[in-house]
């Protein structure tokens, strides 16, 4: 068996690997496709996230339950699940010692409808193992608190974006501009629904949102008509841009990872009454992720730009850093198995 280890800064290998037995309460689960996230790349740039010892990654996994301990209720050996790595005592892939960049893994005091959650009829693999970024995306959305009607802007257009993009959609939400510097992924943001996407670093914000969304006034100062902001990309600018062009009463959700402090002119923002706040994980989100697949696995689809086999995966943490990529899967059993 082998784990995708991180060992130091930039250092990931895939080592061999013996997993524990399986204790009573747990369950072992035969890993078939996992994703590869941006903070699997964030962890390798700074050397992994444990205090001693090697920082086993993957926490996107979908597999087959191929063990079952006996103080498990509701679950047999056969069943296709997803692994809620936020919900296992052993914080899978984020910390823990295991990690789903594996064979087989170990859920520790597995319990059904949290920690495993079953994948619904005619729903493949690799589908599943997005649940966890399309609750992530979810939980974004669900903290911008929109409704129909509502106008909003999504900053970053990789998995978490587009997954936002798609939620919105799905809510009736049609007036939804993505923003992003990479044309690609700009184009599979408008392919699921965005109503406009462009670059910021081109235009202006003021001027192109204006357009977009319609211009308002805020205390004398010229506004754009955007309800809610989304930051999914995590760019030092976002915070300051937003508050510059906000109307009053306009909300921005912060859901990137931001590593160093960044600049906040809470002078101006006085005027606008904006809401700011943020968003971390999946709290509640997966079960409505999940319950949505079967309706929307056309569009969930085209998320996946790169599959790779489990032979290659340091290739596919590779693909997953360029911006042309959107969700790179990993096949363990292989491409096509
Ligand atoms: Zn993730």
């Amino acid at each position: 068996m082998r784990l995708l280890n991180i060992h130091g800064v930039g250092d990931v290998r895939l080592d061999d690997y013996t997993r524990p037995r399986a204790g009573p309460k747990d369950v072992v689960v035969r890993m078939k496709a996992v994703g590869i996230c941006g903070s699997d790349l964030s962890y390798i740039k700074i050397g992994g996230i444990t205090q001693s010892g090697p920082t086993a990654l993957g926490h996107e996994g979908a597999g087959e339950l191929m063990e079952v301990g006996a103080e498990v209720a509701g679950l047999h050996v056969g069943q296709p699940v997803i692994v809620n790595p936020m919900m296992t005592p052993s914080n899978v892939g984020s910390g823990g010692p295991e990690g789903a960049f594996t064979e087989e893994l170990l859920v520790r005091e597995a319990r059904l409808g949290d920690s495993i959650l079953p994948i619904p009829e005619g729903i493949s693999y690799e589908i599943a193992a997005l649940c966890e970024p399309l609750a992530v995306a979810m939980h974004g959305v669900n903290r911008a608190d929109v409704k129909p009607g509502d106008k909003v802007v999504v900053f970053g257009c990789g998995p978490i974006g587009l997954g936002m993009v798609i939620w919105l959609a799905d809510r009736g939400i049609t007036d939804v501009v993505a923003l992003d510097l990479a044309p690609e992924r700009r184009a599979r943001a408008l392919a699921l629904g965005a109503r406009a996407a462009f670059d910021p670093t081109q235009e202006n914000l003021l001027d192109k949102l204006g357009e977009l969304h319609g211009r308002e006034t805020c205390y004398y100062r010229p506004a754009v008509g955007t309800d809610a902001f989304i930051d999914a990309a995590g760019a030092p600018s976002i915070l300051s841009d937003v508050i510059a062009v906000a109307k009053f009463h306009a909300r921005l959700v912060i859901t990137a990872a931001y590593m160093k402090p960044i600049e906040f002119p809470v002078g101006r923002m006085l005027t606008s009454e904006m809401t700011i706040t943020t968003a971390v994980g999946y709290p509640t989100e997966m079960p409505e992720v999940i319950a949505a697949m079967p309706r929307l696995k056309g569009k969930l689809e085209t998320l996946i730009s790169h599959r790779v086999a489990f032979d290659d995966v340091i290739e596919g943490l590779k693909l997953a850093a360029t911006p042309q990529s959107a969700k790179v899967m990993v096949h363990i059993e292989g491409v096509g198995a």
